[in-house]
C-alpha cells in the first residue's frame, strides 16, 4: 500500500514535470487539502505551512467564513466587467479606504497589476499636475527590490535571472540603494515623480531597512514633490504586525500597492490606493482590467479586511512574530548568520558554507514543515496570521530538530555534541 501511495504522488509530480513550464522548481510534496495552518499531501501526511504562499493566505487556509463568503457570492453574482456598477465595488472599497487612511482606491488582480497602475498613476501624475516634460518622467526604485514579473517590473529588477532574455525594458527608472535615504535624495531630478519602495524587502530575503529609513524618504518626498508609493503587497494588512508596515515609522504613503492577502488566500485580489489629486489623473478609458473589482473579489475582499479586524489578527502576528522570532534566535546553530525580520515576516540567512537553504527547506519537510528558500541563503518563515501559540511551538520544535540535524562546519552534527540546542529532540509524530 505504502508503494501504491507513494506513486500517486510520482504520479502527479511527473504529469506536471511533463506539462507545464518549468518556470518554478517546487519541493517534491503534492498538496491535496488545507486548513488552517495545516497541509495534508495525497499521502494523508500532515505538513505546518511556514510559508502561506508567499504571505498570501493570511488567514489560514479556507477559513470558513471567506469559503462562506466567497460560495454565497458566486451564486448570487461573480463576475460583471466594471461597465457596470455593482453592490459589492463601493462597500469594499470604502472599507478598504478606511482602514488604510487612503482617498481612493483602483482595483486590480494580481500585485504585479496593481504595481503596473502605480507606475501609470505616477507618471501621469508628473505630467499633469507636477508639470514635467511629457516623456520624460522617472521612477526610483531600489536595488533588490520586486514588484512582480511584468516586462516593466522586471527592467528595473536588480536580480539577473528575472531580466535575463526579456529585454528590451521600458525606460525611466533609475535605481539606488535599499536602506540609503541620502541616494533617493542624490537621485532625484526635477523629472522624477515617483519613489517606488517596499518597507520591508520581501523576496529580497526579508531585508530590513535601518530605523528611520522610511520617515526619512517620506520628509525627502515631500521636499522634492515627489510621490512616495508604497509597494505593501506582501507587508501589508498585519504581516509585519501593524496594519501597513509603513504604520512603524507611522509613514502615510501617497500611493499605497496591495495584494496577496487581500484575496483572502482564496482569490487573486490587489488595488492601488493614493491620495485624491493622484487618482484623479485616471478618466475613462485609460485604464483598465476585466476582472479587477468584480463582486467575487469584493466579497472575498471586504470578508478579509472583516476578518483582520474581528479576529485581531494584526497584533497576533505581532505577538506570534515576537515568539517566533524568539524561539529562532535561540537556535543559536553555527549555519544560522541572522535571525531578522517583523511580526510574522521572518528570514533566517544561512552561512551556505554549511547548509543551502533549499537543502533545509527539504530536511524540514520531511518533518512535516513547509516553507521556502528566497536566494539560496534565505529560509522565509512566513506563516498565516492566525497560527496560535502551540502551533508556532510546534513549528519551532520541528525547525530545532530540523538544524540539530545540520552537519557543522567541519562535519559533526550540529545538536548532538558541538552546539546548544535549548530543546532537543522532543519532536511530535
Ligand atoms: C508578490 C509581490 C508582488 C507581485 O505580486 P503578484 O501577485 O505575484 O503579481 C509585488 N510586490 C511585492 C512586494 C510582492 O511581494
Amino acid at each position: 500500500m505504502g508503494t501504491l501511495i507513494h506513486d500517486a504522488a510520482a504520479h502527479f509530480i511527473e504529469l506536471e514535470s511533463r506539462h507545464c513550464a518549468t518556470n518554478y522548481r517546487p519541493l517534491p510534496v503534492v498538496l491535496q487539502r488545507g486548513s488552517g495552518v495545516w497541509l495534508w499531501d495525497v499521502d494523508g501526511k500532515r505538513y505546518i505551512d511556514m510559508m502561506s504562499a508567499y504571505s498570501a493566505v493570511s488567514f489560514g487556509h479556507s477559513h470558513p467564513r471567506l469559503v462562506a463568503a466567497l460560495m454565497s457570492q458566486a451564486g448570487m453574482l461573480a463576475v460583471t466587467s466594471r461597465a457596470f456598477h455593482t453592490d459589492r465595488l463601493g462597500t469594499f472599497l470604502q472599507r478598504l479606504c478606511s482602514m488604510t487612511g487612503m482617498a481612493r482606491a483602483l482595483p486590480m488582480n494580481t500585485g504585479a497589476e496593481a504595481v503596473e497602475t502605480a507606475l501609470k498613476a505616477a507618471r501621469k501624475w508628473g505630467y499633469r499636475v507636477k508639470g514635467i516634460e511629457d516623456g520624460q518622467a522617472q521612477i526610483v526604485v531600489c536595488h533588490g527590490n520586486f514588484a512582480g514579473r511584468t516586462t516593466t517590473i522586471v527592467g528595473f529588477s536588480s536580480e539577473a535571472q528575472y531580466r535575463s532574455g526579456f529585454g528590451p525594458f521600458a525606460p525611466g527608472f533609475v535605481s539606488v540603494p535599499y536602506g540609503d535615504a541620502l541616494a533617493l535624495e542624490a537621485a532625484i531630478t526635477p523629472n522624477t515623480a515617483a519613489f517606488l519602495v517596499e518597507p520591508i524587502q520581501g523576496e529580497a530575503g526579508i531585508v530590513v531597512p535601518p530605523p528611520g529609513y522610511l520617515s526619512a524618504c517620506r520628509e525627502i518626498c515631500t521636499r522634492h514633490n515627489v510621490l512616495l508609493i508604497c509597494d505593501e503587497v506582501q507587508t501589508g494588512l498585519g504581516r509585519t504586525g501593524t496594519l501597513l508596515a509603513s504604520d512603524h515609522e507611522s509613514v502615510r504613503p501617497d500611493g499605497l500597492v496591495l495584494g496577496k492577502a487581500l484575496g483572502g488566500g482564496l482569490l487573486p485580489v490587489s488595488a492601488f490606493l493614493s491620495r485624491e489629486d493622484v487618482m484623479a489623473v485616471f478618466t475613462p478609458g485609460d485604464h483598465g482590467s476585466t476582472f479587477g473589482g468584480n463582486p467575487l473579489a469584493c466579497a472575498v475582499g471586504e470578508a478579509s479586511l472583516e476578518l483582520l479586524e474581528s479576529e485581531g489578527l494584526v497584533e497576533r502576528a505581532r505577538l506570534m512574530g515576537e515568539r517566533l522570532i524568539a524561539g529562532l534566535r535561540d537556535i543559536r546553530h553555527p549555519a544560522i548568520l541572522e535571525v531578522r525580520g517583523r511580526g510574522l515576516l521572518i528570514g533566517v540567512e544561512l552561512d551556505p558554507e554549511v547548509v543551502s537553504a533549499r537543502q533545509l527547506c527539504e530536511m524540514l519537510m520531511t518533518r512535516g514543515l513547509l516553507t521556502k528558500d528566497t536566494h539560496d541563503t534565505v529560509i522565509r518563515f512566513a506563516p498565516p496570521l492566525t497560527i496560535t501559540e502551540s502551533e508556532v511551538d510546534y513549528a519551532l520544535e520541528i525547525i530545532r530538530d530540523g538544524f540539530h540535524c545540520v552537519p557543522g562546519p567541519h562535519g559533526n552534527l550540529g545538536g548532538i555534541d558541538t552546539f546548544d540546542v535549548s530543546q532537543p529532540g522532543r519532536l511530535a509524530a
